[in-house]
This record gives structure tokens, sequence and C-alpha cells, in this order.
């Protein structure tokens, strides 16, 4: 398969770029007061191999609070072209600056993720993604006109623009969160418009989607296939990572970072395939490198090469956040673990809870309580809860008193963190 913008290394060129990334890497933080005070008595040239990483301070995001306005920043404040934000949910706004040059790099990542969904310049990419100091919008269109797509910039909402767009400019591509995408998918089902439209492609960002999500998108838009693609404000935007065609993980730019999985707890590398945080630190930016910053993010990497061909490493989906780890009976279980158990069984819905408690001789017990699908009888209850606890017993290595209820009968209104109810206070 050629490219354009994808790099084929063998593991031995890249192994080789990551460590030159990580020396440069070094040297820029050591530019930022903020990072020399952080990172105390390091020097590029302690970076012998890229084991050396692992010596030094993992960053977190009191780091880039800190620093408010312009956390860690490595350049000259005049060599700044453009900042973005993420929505922080709690305090200041966690702001990121870019150099021109990583804005070029944001453009070659978001190029590269396109190219692997297989869409070209005679493509027409239409992005239902957020704009403004969010990146989500800025990374969709920066690659989508650097592979030379036609662009069509709407942003999120707005299902009637949408709708006419697709239409009358033939957007073969739809860009969304997954919310998005499966909400534009009823519409066109229920206008009866699937004929007319040119839509071969869909690619879902920043939230995780469940198979039925997948299968919904793709059969009511009659989609040649449909991609999740991962990314953060930290590292640039969206594109960091990408699914191809083999859906197997998704590919991430090893050129352009390293990723590792450490154990929340101990900030100790898990063994490849298991669940732990990413942890990332970039090879090439410029304005605010990143040295082993924590995502929280949770996933795992997936170990061996891809059925597609691409010597890019594979990481799971995300799998939840670190700080929702639910540690039982010794054991670190993250609800993406769960989820993931309850998303194989067709007789389930999504919506699920999950109870601790601790009894009178300080025994640790779970129940989890999980909806039944829409029109699947009560009978076969049961039977299905044993099956879904052997399941996960198998998954997560612990035993769970599964209980199955009727559709619509959790409450809605738990965010994902607050599907487990911790009562094991004493
Ligand atoms: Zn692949």
């Amino acid at each position: 398969m050629a490219y354009r913008f994808i790099p084929q290394y063998d593991d031995e060129e890249l192994a080789r770029i990551q460590l030159d990334g990580l020396r440069y890497t070094v040297a820029q933080a050591l530019k930022s007061p903020q990072y020399r005070e952080h990172l105390g008595d390091v020097h590029p040239e302690d970076i012998r191999s890229l084991d050396d990483l692992r010596r030094l301070p993992t960053v977190d995001v009191e780091d880039l609070r800190a620093g408010y306005p312009l956390p860690l920043l490595c350049v000259p404040p005049e060599e700044v072209v453009r900042i973005h934000a993420s929505s922080g949910t709690t305090g200041k706004r966690k702001i990121l600056s870019y150099t021109q040059r990583d804005i070029d790099t944001f453009s070659l990542q978001m190029a590269r993720c396109y190219e692997l969904a297989g869409l070209t310049p005679a493509d027409r990419m239409q992005i239902a993604v957020g704009y403004g100091l969010w990146t989500a919008g800025a990374g969709f269109q920066l690659g989508s006109e650097k592979l030379g797509m036609l662009t069509i910039p709407v942003g999120p909402g707005n299902l009637d623009m949408h709708l006419q767009l697709l239409r009358d400019m033939g957007s073969t591509c739809f860009g969304a969160t997954a919310s998005m995408a499966l909400l534009m998918a009823e519409e066109v089902e229920r206008a009866g418009i699937r004929d007319e439209l040119k839509l071969r492609k869909v690619i879902c960002g920043s939230e995780t989607r469940s198979e039925k999500m997948r299968q919904a998108i793709e059969s009511k838009l009659g989609l040649e296939a449909s991609y999740d693609i991962a990314g953060m404000t930290e590292m640039y935007g969206p594109g960091t990572a990408m699914d191809c065609d083999a859906h197997d993980g998704l590919h991430y730019w090893a050129d352009l970072f390293i990723i590792e999985v450490l154990n929340p707890e101990t900030l100790q590398p898990v063994p490849v395939g298991e669940v732990g945080e990413m942890v990332v630190t970039s090879l090439r930016k410029e304005a605010v490198p990143l040295l082993r910053y924590r995502t929280h993010d949770l996933s795992r990497l997936l170990p061996g090469k891809c059925a597609c061909g691409l010597n890019m490493p594979r990481h799971d989906r995300i799998l939840g956040r670190s700080d929702d780890m639910i540690i039982f009976r010794g054991v670190n279980i993250y609800p993406g673990q769960i989820m993931d158990v309850i998303g194989a069984f067709p007789e389930l819905g999504g919506e699920y809870q999950v109870e601790l408690r601790r009894d009178e001789r300080a025994i640790d017990h779970m129940t989890l309580t999980v909806e039944r699908a829409q029109g699947v009888s009560a009978d076969g209850d049961a039977a299905l809860a044993e099956t879904v606890g052997r399941r996960l017993h198998k998954a997560i290595l612990a035993r769970v008193d599964v209980r199955v209820t009727d559709a619509g009968s959790l409450p809605r209104t738990f965010s994902k963190s607050k599907r487990v109810v911790d009562l094991r206070q004493v």
C-alpha cells in the first residue's frame, strides 16, 4: 500500500526516530523554567536509550493548570501562533500553545488518519465536530485540506443544514461524535433520502461508541465503513490514533509520540496487553512538549502486527478513566471491562450499575445490575445472569453477583463514572 502521508518504518527505524525525538523533547522541555524545576537534574545526554524514559518524572494535569495561561511553554511567546483549550470540568481551562511547526504536525497527523480510512482528494469531507477553542473542528479541517479534500466546515448541531449539505454537496465522508453520527443516521432514515446521498464513510471521534452504535450508523447510512479516531488537546488534538480497515485497535503515530501503559497506582509499566493508564511523550512538539504526561485514559497496547500491514503500534479503544478504577479484593477493575462483557450479549441493553458492599466479616461483594434489551422476555433472566457472571469472572477475575432487570428501569441521569456505587466506607 502506497501512502502519501503515512510513513512506513521498520521497527529499527522507529526506535531510532523515537530516541532522537526523546532527546529533542528533553532538550526542548529544559527551555521552560516550569519544566526545569519539575525535571530536576536531567540532561538530554542522560537519555542513552528509550528505557531512560522511565527515569523521568510524570507530568500531570496540575502542571498544565499551574502555568496558566501559557503552561509549560518552551518557546518565546512571540513564536506561538495559536492556542487551543480543553473544556476543563473544574477550575481553570487547560490552554495549549502551538507554533507554526506544531500546527503543521497537527495537520499531518490528521491527514494520515484520513489516508488510513481510505480517503483521497476526490472525497468531500463534511465536519460536524466543534470549532473554536476546542481542537476537534480545527484538526478535522486542517487534515482534510492537507489531504486535498473539499472541506465543508459546518460544526456540531444544525441537523437540517447538515442534511441539506450532505445532499447538495455530495459529501462522501462525515466527521462527528458517535452520538451526532447516530442522530444524523436516524434523520437520514426518517427522511428516506439515503439513496440521494453519496456518503460512504463516517469518522467518529471523542467518545467511545459501542458495537451496537457502530452497526446502527453503518446500516442506516449504507456506509462502506466507519472508523474511530482518538486524540486529546495535549497531543495537538484529534488524530493521535486511528482505526484501520482491520478494525482491530487503533494505530498510533509512533514517530510522533511514545505511549506507555502504566498501573495508575504504582506508575510502573503493565505487561503488553494489560489495561492501564496511557502516559504520552511527544517527540516533535515545540511549544508545549510533553514528557510522560498522564492522560488518565485507560487502554491497553495490542501485541503483534495488524492484519492491514501497517507497521505502527496499536492501542485498544479508551476503556474509561483511571480515576474510575475499582479496587475489589485486591484486583484492579475498570468500568470499561464490565461494559465490554455486557456488550457481547444481545439479550442485554447498554445500561448497568455496579454496587460495592462490605459485609460484617469485612469481605467485599460486587453486584452488577444490568438491563434486559427491549423486547427480550424475563423468562431467561436467571440463566442469563449466570452466564454473564461466568463471563465476567473470566474477564476481570472477580466474582460478581449479576441481576438482570427490566429495560428502562435504571436511572438515566448517571454519568459513566456514576455507574459505580461504592458503599464500602465504614
Ligand atoms: Zn491496521
